[in-house]
């Protein structure tokens, strides 16, 4: 019998089903009042949702390109990387 190996920090891995969604919302700001609160209490005893999270909100706020910390010059390569993707997206 095979043995699943327990690991303590055990963060990796899909978020729950049923929260996906919401934790997406949250992330972008289109979930708010009580169901974010929801999100947020769930994340708080959920490492696997939590995880999901602060990785959504990772790649959201490269996504913006908070210009305030960004040089410009990066900022800007950024903004033509983003448009690259963006034309090569509408080819298809
Ligand atoms: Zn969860």
């Amino acid at each position: 019998m095979k043995q699943s190996i327990m690991k303590k920090d055990n963060s990796e891995g899909p978020p729950c089903k049923h929260m996906e969604h919401l934790l997406q919302g949250v992330a972008d700001g289109s979930v708010k009042g009580l169901r974010k609160w929801f999100v947020l209490f769930h994340v708080t005893h959920c490492s696997h949702c939590g995880n999901f999270l602060k990785r959504l909100q990772t790649m959201l706020s490269v996504m913006h390109d908070k210009k305030d910390n960004l040089p410009p010059d990066e900022a800007l390569a950024r903004l033509k990387l983003k448009i690259r993707n963006l034309e090569s997206e509408s080819k298809e």
